[in-house]
Order: structure tokens, then sequence, then C-alpha cells
């Protein structure tokens, strides 16, 4: 609140402000109000109340303009926006939003969408009586400009255009639930935008569509609001940690925009591509005070049209620039983030043709007015922060608020200053993705005809429709020339190519067969496609060293579906019609006695066992031939009698049955009807939300339920047949998982639903503590429950978990020391493909890798794999001779040493005759631990993203079964489940879920 000082004296200021130290450009709209227009006295004095320093404000919103008929925030808050104490549930906000289309021509609200739990979402346009009259006329504009084809790539029909469309700037506020300031924010921004008579908000008004998602994670929202009333009843008590957000994840919503399997990423793609929207400006609130991160630091996402890069440092720099100016400390951009993965949710707009940006504001997680101290890195002056934040500052919601109001208008203003390069720049970047097979390439990705996995080939279409990716499918065959592989430079050139000789010449073109799915790169969204289908590399060279997220991706490979990524531009030319509707053939083929189901590991063969709950379903443990046709091991039998209704059900999967006319001369075991253990630990719900997401769709039932329920259950094993145990994620380390939060001081944290906090518990757990872990008796009764035959299965923190309490017989667990694999695919190898787990799988599975951790096998109980003392002696010693000749000692004859037998990494080790004397603690072969998979060979560990230093998890078991008394551990490295992206892995979990009671089917034991 700086200025003005005499506020009575509106002319004087107007003269004054051409001496002012905002010294503005020539022709420029001075920002500030209008000494015309009434101030709303009372709401602006306490704004300037709830304002801890002057220059935590702006001249845009130190006032409020006075309406005679729109009501201001305070309506619907009982206080002005970002008051102390006051945080809005979702229907309050939209509440307000209503009241404003009510009363202004100039704000309409649209309902864009459902949340999982059935929460509304919506969207509210800002602008002139005039452009919202005219809507959809505009919304066709805009409609060409992002599809040129519309246009014939015409640039001066474009121009045209250009000249008259009303540009759309998406604005959505708190996805993330603890960061709490935007709703409040974003209603004083659309009440200010409906009507401030300021030259400078009019210019934004009439010039822009502003449209709003106050909140994003409406589910979060009412929960966050819950705890936050919970914590003002309770002002001296800890509070609980927001443990759920949305019914499936928390923090990641914000990492879906490439799988959309989440409502919220879903409604607001198609509320963006619906609007043509240029602009998505994503609001957070966890760095002081203002960081403008999308321009961020390298490395950028490599399928970015450049002139998105400019266009981020563009506004970006504008808007740091003007705020200064405002004497607001604190406004800065680059900074640590990377713009390499298109997860987050202003991404859409990135691969969309638009610009996205992202806001970190300091919220105080609340409506609590608070002193903040920062960290040094936080408040230090670096060569993009030249205004860097203070040390330490009483900070309030209503200055967050100033912060976030004060950066979207002068980016609004800037954009609309700037409307027409930014409406030229989506055009031209639309234009250039369909350009894209011509002047970069590839001209398409192709998904073969003759794909196995038709149902994940599917799932993956699915992904791209959701993506509003135009999907094509060939109607006859299409031969397309391959490109020709560089020889690497190296001096050996000839010794290679002599070795070489004998090899069969690479191919130069293939053939795909009629059916084929082509997604073409002629397309106005192909670099979204482009970015999800196409492999990733991040350098370990990189000067960025701590990647924001995941570093690698591909689609293709997670989904365990082949993509051929054509750059022969001869496929455009082949004949084909567009897919709107994705389904696959599925049902009964033929009459028998026997159905029989080919297993390639897809998911909808759970999906099958589980809704066909009575029928005898068995699994081949050997490959046979039946009817003329081979089929491998892990083929599904069923019954004739189970005919009719495996018909339907498998028509709905899209799964093909074939009729035998005789059972198989094949061994087999019963698929069974699981009972499942879904467990969680309160330390963190947002890794295993992703699993429960994954069953969920697959409609594959289980009871849910804590760590804390453990020790309560008498007997597990007689209720359950399979424990899920999901990587926890941060915090799950064994003394945590047993003994939960502190429990010897502080008060419980209770996560239930009381008339204070209606909307805590939701579809998922509650508790009367949330503190309180598994315990021992937890402990004892998994333990059990193990001996006792059932099947637990861990994965990352949670295996290392079963390592700790002892119950992974031969199977340790470590921490990489130097690696570092961050959220990448990585290959891994097939060592048993008799286990039940791998049915379906063949020799090469890419898999979701967060650096491990390390699994070691060891034949000796409670060791850990041998390591030997002293220098290696795979070399003779100093002696006599030639390196190659033995050893000599003088005097006597020499004697040639019993060969010691290697093992592979991913192998038992074999006992020696002097570890085996007396040693109770050799493990039996029977007892022994079975690796499924193991990771890759070091040089063939990175599909996608980032691997360094690899070697230390290369070979070891990525997916392995340990027993444990009558019972199976299976032990997961990778994460098989995680963030809809890895459908491909999905069957190891569920070939376990099926094959409970005959995981040990083909396990061969090796007597050394
Ligand atoms: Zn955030």
């Amino acid at each position: 609140m700086n200025r003005p000082r005499w506020p009575r004296l509106t002319l004087f200021i107007v003269a004054c402000s051409l001496f002012a130290p905002l010294a503005w450009a020539d022709g420029e709209t001075q920002p500030g109000r209008d000494p015309k227009q009434a101030v709303d006295e009372t709401y602006t004095a306490k704004m300037k109340k709830y304002t801890t320093e002057p220059f935590f404000t702006s001249p845009l919103v130190n006032y409020l303009p006075a309406s005679k008929n729109v009501p201001t925030p305070e309506a619907v808050l009982g206080d002005v926006a970002g008051a102390p104490g006051i945080l809005p549930y979702a229907k309050d906000v939209y509440q307000y939003m209503r009241m404003l289309e009510k009363a202004s021509p100039r704000v309409k609200v649209f309902s864009i969408g459902t949340t999982e739990e059935g929460r509304e979402m919506i969207a509210v346009a800002v602008s002139s009586e005039e452009n919202l009259t005219k809507l959809e006329e505009n919304r066709a504009r805009l409609g060409k400009l992002a599809d040129p084809r519309t246009l014939q790539l015409n640039d001066a029909e474009a121009d045209k255009i250009v000249a008259q469309a009303v540009p759309v700037y998406y604005i959505t506020g708190t996805i993330h639930s603890p960061e709490t300031g935007a709703p409040t924010a974003l209603m004083e921004l659309a009440y200010r935008l409906a009507v401030d008579d300021s030259a400078y908000v009019k210019e934004i008004r009439d010039g822009t569509i502003t449209l709003i998602t106050p909140v994003v994670e409406v589910d979060g929202r009412d929960r966050m609001v819950d705890i936050y009333k919970w914590h003002l009843a309770h002002p001296k008590e800890f509070y609980p940690p927001l443990v759920y957000w949305g019914k499936y994840v928390g923090h990641d919503n914000n990492r879906d925009a490439m799988g959309v399997t989440l409502k919220l990423t879903e409604n607001v793609m198609n509320t963006y591509v619906h609007w043509n929207a240029q602009v998505l400006h994503d609001l957070h609130e966890s760095v002081p005070y203002l960081y403008d991160n999308t321009i961020g630091d390298g490395p950028y996402n490599a399928w970015i049209d450049p002139i998105l890069a400019d266009e981020w440092q563009m506004i970006g720099a504008r808007n740091v620039a003007d705020m200064t100016k405002f004497g607001m400390p604190g406004v800065f951009a680059h900074g640590d983030f990377d713009t390499w993965s298109p997860g987050y949710l202003m991404f859409i707009a990135a691969l969309h043709n638009g610009v996205s940006r992202l806001y970190e504001t300091f919220g105080n997680g609340g409506a609590d007015t608070l002193e903040r101290t920062l960290e040094p890195e936080e408040y230090a002056r670096t060569w993009y922060k030249q205004n860097p934040p203070l040390p330490k500052v009483l900070w309030s919601q209503r200055d967050n608020n100033n912060y976030e109001e004060t950066g979207l208008l002068v980016s609004l203003h800037y954009f609309n200053e700037n409307k027409r390069t930014f409406l030229k720049n989506f055009y031209l970047k639309a234009k250039r993705s369909i350009e894209k097979p011509r002047t970069e390439g590839p001209a398409a990705y192709v998904l073969p005809a003759d794909e196995r996995r038709t149902t994940l080939q599917l799932e993956l279409l699915r992904v791209m429709q959701k993506q509003h990716v135009e999907i094509s499918r060939t109607t006859s065959s299409v031969t397309v020339a391959l490109p020709v592989k560089k020889e690497k430079k190296t001096s050996k050139t000839t010794e290679k190519k002599e070795a070489k000789k004998d090899e069969k010449p690479e191919p130069t073109s293939r053939t795909f067969p009629a059916g084929s799915y082509v997604i073409r790169m002629d397309q106005p969204y192909s670099r979204i496609a482009d970015a999800l289908l196409d492999h990733q590399y991040w350098s370990p060279q990189d000067p960025q060293k701590t990647p924001y997220d995941d570093t690698g991706w591909t689609f293709g490979e997670l989904h365990g579906v082949e993509v051929a990524r054509v750059t022969d531009a001869k496929i455009l030319q082949a004949a084909m019609e567009r897919v709107t509707e994705l389904r696959v053939p599925g049902g009964v083929k033929g009459e028998g006695n026997v159905f029989a189901i080919e297993n390639h590991a897809e998911p909808a063969l759970a999906s099958l066992r589980y809704r066909l709950k009575n029928a005898d379903m068995q699994a081949a443990e050997e490959a046979f031939e039946a009817g003329g046709r081979k089929f491998a091991a892990g083929t599904i039998l069923l019954k004739a009698s189970d005919g009719v209704q495996l018909d339907a059900a498998s028509k709905e999967l899209g799964l093909q049955a074939v009729a035998l006319s005789a059972a198989p001369n094949a061994r087999s075991h019963p698929l069974r009807v699981a009972r499942i253990l879904f467990i969680h630990s309160w330390l963190g719900t947002q890794t295993e939300g992703w699993w429960r997401l994954a069953l969920d769709k697959l409609q594959i039932p289980y009871d849910y339920a804590s760590t804390q329920t453990i020790a309560g259950t008498p007997d597990l094993r007689e209720k359950y047949d399979v424990i899920l145990f999901p990587p926890i994620g941060w915090g799950g380390s064994l003394d945590s998982i047993i003994n939960g939060l502190p429990m010897d001081w502080g008060n419980p944290l209770p996560w239930q639903n009381t008339p204070l906090t209606p909307n805590l518990v939701g579809p998922n757990d509650a508790t009367a503590d949330i503190r309180l872990g598994l315990g021992w008796d937890g402990v004892a009764k998994l333990q059990k429950f193990v001996n006792d035959g059932g099947v637990l299965l861990t994965v990352m923190d949670t295996s290392q978990f079963a390592v700790g309490i002892g119950i992974t017989t031969g199977v340790s667990s470590s921490h990489a020391e130097k690696m570092k694999i961050v959220g990448s695919v990585v290959g891994t190898r097939l060592v048993d493909g008799a286990s039940p787990i791998a049915y379906g799988y063949s020799e090469k599975v890419a898999a979701y890798c967060d650096n491990g951790p390390v699994f070691s096998l060891s034949s000796i109980a409670g060791s850990r794999r041998r390591r030997k003392l002293g220098p290696e002696m795979g070399e003779r010693p100093t002696g006599r001779g030639t390196k190659d000749d033995p050893d000599f000692a003088v005097g006597r004859l020499g004697m040639e040493a019993p060969e010691e037998p290697e093992t592979e990494v991913w192998e038992n080790p074999n006992v020696t005759d002097e570890q085996r004397h007396n040693n109770s603690r050799v493990i039996p072969p029977a007892m022994r631990a079975r690796v499924v998979l193991r990771y890759a060979d070091a040089k063939d560990l990175l599909i996608s993203g980032l691997v360094e230093g690899g070697g230390e998890i290369a070979q070891h078991p990525a997916v392995v079964d340990a027993l444990y008394g009558k019972g199976h551990v299976v032990m997961f490295s990778i994460n098989p489940m995680w963030r809809g992206e890895t459908q491909g892995t999905y069957s190891l979990v569920l070939n376990t879920v099926m094959n409970f009671d005959s995981l040990n089917a083909g396990r061969k034991n090796d007597e050394k």
C-alpha cells in the first residue's frame, strides 16, 4: 500500500504519475486505478490491514473498485479475499462465481465435469459483454488457428483471423491442495476483471477472455479446508497433514498430463482444447515470493516448438520486470526447475501449441499469518534473482493473494498488448506441427496390426485419444523404407567390417499389415504424440544434476507394445481412415469342450478372472499344441460350460478365446480368485494411489486397510490369500513403517469425519490417530501370514521393509551408492519364464525404475552375496614364466586348483564344499529365492531417461519370488504400477495374484 498517500487528491496523483518512480514507456497504459471510479473503502482498508508490508502489494491491487450491483468476495467470505482465518470450500467459491455471473454480463460460469468423488469442476469466463455474447463465433475463429488445415495453411488467411480473434488466457488454481491461496485470489481477480474501469484492466477485459478454474483438485480442497477448520478449533495442537487429497493421488495430480488418468486432468485438458486457449497458467505456492518457473532451467523438453521457449522468456521476463518496478521483492524466473517432463498440468498447453506457465508464490498452507524464515539459498541474490525475498518476514495469505493477482494482471495485460503476436504464434506452432513430417520428422508412429497385446495397444491409443490426437488405421498393407543406421566412426572400422561379414544385413524396409494404427505427424497435436511415443535421453553429463521429475516415459515401451517410429513420408500416402471409436474384437471363436485364451501379459485377463468369479479357470504350465496352433505356457483354459458368460465378458474386455476339441495334454493348475488385502501406511498414500487406480480401472476387488489394522486382524491368512503392500514413497523406512510417527509427545492426529470435518474421509480410509504404525504385533501378524502360506507382494521401500523383518529368505536389499536412475525406463530380462509371475512376458521387458533398491541373493541364510577379501585373484601371481603359465613352487610338483564354479549376479551363488561343511545356514535349493526378472546388463539398461552408474544395479534381480515358511514374498525393485503409464508391467502383479497358490509351478531346483 505505498501509493497513493493522499487518496482524495486524485487529480494531483494523476498529474504526478508522470514523475512517479514507475516509469512506464511511451504509449503504454499506466497501471493503477481510474480516479473517476469509486473505491470500496472498507474492503480496501481491510486489504491494507492484512498486507504485512507496504511493498507486498502493487498499484493494481491496493484498492478495490466499488460496484453498485456486483458483489465483492466479501459477500461469500464474510471478509476480503486473503483475510486471515478464512478458506472457502469449493462450493463457496462456485457460489461467488455464480453470483458474479448473475450480477454482471461480463462473467459466465461453465461446468467442465466432475471429480472421481463426484464434485463439480467449473471454468469462469470473464471478458467484455460483447466478447461473451460472441463466444461461439470467436471460438470458431480460434479453431481455425488451432487447426490450420482448415485454412490450407494459408498465412494470409490466418493473419485475417489473427487480426479479429479474441484470445483466451486460461488460469487454473489450487491443484495442490495444501497450497491454499489461489481460490480467494481468483475470486477477487474475477471481480476486478468484471468491474474495474481503469484503463489497464479495461484493456484486458475488452481484448482478452480470461478463463478461470478456481479449484482444480476439488476433492482435495474440501479436505484441506476441513483440516484448516480443525486447526482453528484446536489452535494449540498439531493438526494432521493432508494424507489424502483426491481419491487416488496427492501432489502427483500434477504429473498426470501424460497418462491423463485423473478426472481433473481430463477436464482441464478438454476445457483447454475446447476453448482453443493460448495460455494455460497453473498456480502453485511453494517458493517465496513469486517464481515464474516455466522459464526455469535446462534441459527443456525436447519436443516443444522453440517458439514456445521464446514465449516463456517474453511473458516471464516482462512479468518479473513489471513487478520489480512496483517495488515488490522476490519476483524471479529461471531457478532450478527443469522443463523436461511433460507430466505437469500446465504442459497440456506446451504440447498443444499454447503457452504453459506456472507460478510458485508463497503460501502458508492455510490462512494463518505467520512469521516465515527462509533458507539462505532462498534469500540469496543470484543472477536471476537480483531482488531476492527477505530472510525473515511476517507473511499473510493476503500478501500471497496480492502477488498472485498482481502477477496475473501484469501477465494478462502484457499478453493482451501482444495478443496478435501470441495468436500468430498459436497458429504458427499448429502449422509447424502439421508440417512436422516434412520439416523435422518423423512422418508417423505405427502400431502394427499384428500386435499380440491388442488390449494394451488399445490402452495406449486411448491415451492418444484423451490427448486429442487423431488416430488412423490402414486399409491395406504398406511398405516403408527404414532409416539407414550410420556406422560409428572408430579406428577399428576394418576389423568391425570383417566381423560383420557373416551377419544378416539390416532390413531396409518394413511392411505393416492392413489394420495397423497410424499416428500421423501431419496433424495439429503431433507434438504431444511425438513426446509420449519417442525415446528420451538425459545425458549423465547434463549440467542439470537434479532432475525435477521422471526423466523417461516412452509409452510404447511402458505399455509393452510395439510402436514403430517411421521417418519415410510414404506412410502418409497409405490408404487409411480416421478411427474415432476404439475397440478390440473379443469373444469366443468356435465350439469345443475347452476354451483357451492366450496369455500375453494383458491386464484384462485378471479382469476376466474376477468377472467370472465362479468359472473354473486353469493356467497351462507348459506350452502345447492344439487344433494346429501353438499355445505358450500361461495359456488360460476354461470349461465349455462357462462358454456363454465367457463370450460376453471377453467381448467386453477385448480378449479372444479359442475353442479346443479336448483339454490339452499339458500340466496345469487352477487360477483361483484370490482374496486381496491392499495395505497402506498413514505415512503416505500417494504412490500406492496409482496402484488403487490401476486395480479399480481393471475392476479387481480388494479390501483396503492401513498397517494399523494388521495387528488387530485375528487371522490374516484365513481372510486373505494375497497382501499387496505397494511402495510408500517419502518416509517409508523400516523404522517408520513399524513405529509410525512419534507417539511420546504431541497429540493424536485424527483422520475422521466429524461435524467440523465432514469431507475428510472420502472413499478411502479413516483412523483416530494417523501416528500409529504397523507395530510389532503387526510385524508378527505379517510374518505369520506368509509363514502360513500367504503371498505378500512388496515394492521398493516395502521390499526393504520385508528384508528388514526377516521374511525374504536369501534376499538382501541395499541402496545404490552413486547410481542415478531418476524415474527412467530400463531394460529387464526374463530369467525364469516358467514362473507363473512371468506368464505372457517375453525375453525383454521394459520397466519403470527409480533408483532401485538393489537386491542380492545368497544361498546362505543371513549372509549377503559373497564378497572376496583382498585383491582380485583373476590373474596369476608374480613369479616365473609368462602371463599364461601356471605358478611354480620350488621343490615340489605343481597342483591344479579345483575349478571354482561361476554364478551370474542374478543367480543363487553356488555353495562350496567348505561352506557346506557343518553349516546349518545353507539354504536348501527348494527354499532359495527364485528370480523372475533381472535388470539388463549395464550397457543395455537405459531405454529412456537417465541412467548413470547403472553398473550398481545391472544384472541384479528386478522381480524376485522369495520363500518364507509356506508362503511367498514377491519383491519388486522396479515399480510396476506407476502413474497409469506402466501398463506393460501390471501383469507381473496380476499374475502373482492369479497364481497365488501355484507360484512354485515350473520351479527348477539347482542342487549346487
Ligand atoms: Zn504445487
